[in-house]
């Protein structure tokens, strides 16, 4: 346990970093403003954020840190655990994503990171509401 919060704690201070040295600001600004303009609760923001840039303790970030010298995810055993796989694409989560239709394109649409997920969410959000407009 002290493993990981250690390697959490490193992981912060990473992410203040990499927020100013990212390679894309242009993407990043967009992602940050519909992060920001959700009505969700502060600490889901923060999470959010957090994970799109990749910065939470996923074994594989842990082991790309030298704290872990192993990264497969402990729930299906067949991937390796990054952040995109423990929150989306991990086969145990199934139950969780299929619960909504919503989520369907879970199942035939692969992003190569979470943040490539948030930006097709995204963009998937405001083509519904430009529908939802036409139709009024
Ligand atoms: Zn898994």
């Amino acid at each position: 346990m002290n493993e990981i919060k250690s390697g959490y704690n490193f992981l912060i201070k990473e992410n203040s970093v990499q927020v100013t040295s990212s390679t894309n600001p242009g993407i990043n600004q967009a992602i940050w403003r519909n992060i920001w303009d959700a009505t969700v609760p502060n600490k889901v923001r923060n999470f959010l954020w957090r994970v799109c840039k990749n910065a939470i303790p996923t074994k594989s970030n842990l082991v790309q840190r030298k704290i872990l010298t192993e990264g497969t995810c402990d729930h299906c055993q067949a991937s390796p655990e990054t952040a995109l796989h423990a929150l989306w694409e991990c086969p145990k989560l199934s139950v969780v994503w299929e619960e909504d239709n919503q989520w369907s394109f879970r199942r035939n649409t692969s992003f190569p990171t979470f943040q490539a997920l948030v930006q097709h969410v995204i963009a998937e959000g405001a083509s519904r509401k430009a529908t939802s407009v036409n139709k009024n």
